[in-house]
């Protein structure tokens, strides 16, 4: 099936082409300016290609494809995509503004992990909203993973972190997945709660991952919001969701190289299994096409 955010619709006219002109130059760009690359990372990508094909004497329009997917490949591939969950427990705490898609992430990167044989609890700190509790509970159940919840509405979620882990270490359990809170509007007070779950935790144990997750769908803006947390909580990966909507596949790149930090997984569709490590290989064939 062809996917909503690939090029190569946009493409397709462009290699069809005889021969390579000053248009196959212009489509291309506009085409990667569509796609959500940014200004700045289409006119490299478009310069790159002219100085390589001046150099090569290409005329062939089909060899820019394979030139154009490597060039996108090796830009993608410049980030090591790799979770990092040697510890046990692996800490990882997720990260993000309200409706990004953060507790549905949690939910299927639980499932994911238990899906390769580990053994997996996930922590409800996000303790001011009862029904995000409630709703991570309910993914946890169709994870088949542990949750640990707070013992009352308010609590603090350092709190609730630390018993998070502390269930992991008694139980013996792999993998420590826990959820925080995203309220924007208190911009300063949701960076110092994130700064005091970390210091808690690490009392126990190292934290393996701080995964930011961002909505594709916010485009440009996405990367204006990943800023704060990457200054602020010490994130190691990004999680792109919504990549199944009308979002454009370029923002995972422009995002990737303006934040510089790399892209871990990413979210495709609403259900438990819509979720998969990132491969810059597989995404830039589907995206080129
Ligand atoms: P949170 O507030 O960040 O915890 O966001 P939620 O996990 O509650 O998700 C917000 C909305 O986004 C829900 O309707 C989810 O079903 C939806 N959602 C999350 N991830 C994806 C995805 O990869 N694709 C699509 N289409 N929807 C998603």
């Amino acid at each position: 099936m062809a996917q909503r955010w690939s090029i190569s619709n946009a493409l397709r006219g462009m290699f069809q082409r005889e021969t390579i002109t000053e248009e196959t130059w212009e489509d291309l760009e506009t085409a990667l300016i569509t796609a959500d690359f940014g200004p700045d990372i289409a006119e490299e990508v478009v310069e790159a290609l002219r100085a390589d094909v001046d150099r090569l004497v290409v005329d062939d329009p089909r060899e820019l494809r394979r030139m154009l997917r490597e060039t996108l490949e090796e830009r993608f591939a410049a980030y090591d995509p790799t979770l990092t969950l040697q510890e046990r427990p692996a800490v990882i705490l997720v990260v993000g503004v309200n409706g990004v898609g953060k507790t549905t992430t949690i939910g299927k990167l639980a499932r994911l992990l238990a899906s390769h044989g580990q053994s997996v609890v996930v922590g409800a700190a996000d303790t001011f909203r009862a029904a995000a509790v409630e709703q991570l509970a309910t993914w946890a159940q169709r994870a088949g993973v542990e949750v640990v919840r707070p013992e009352r509405e308010g609590q603090d979620p350092a709190s609730v972190a630390f018993q998070t882990v502390q269930r992991a270490q008694a139980g013996g359990i792999a993998m420590c997945i826990v959820d925080t809170a995203g309220r924007l509007q208190t911009k300063g007070g949701l960076m110092d709660e994130l700064g005091k779950i970390r210091r808690v935790v690490e009392k126990l144990a190292p934290v393996s991952e701080v995964l930011l997750v961002l909505d594709a769908t916010t485009g440009q803006n996405g990367v204006a919001q990943a800023q704060a947390f990457i200054e602020h909580a010490g994130v190691t990966g990004l999680v792109i969701t919504k990549l199944d909507g009308s979002a454009k596949g370029g923002f995972v790149l422009a995002v990737q190289e303006r934040t510089g930090i790399p892209i871990k997984l990413i979210g495709q569709g609403e259900g438990i299994d819509d979720l998969t490590g990132f491969t810059p290989h597989v995404f830039v064939e589907q995206l080129v096409g």
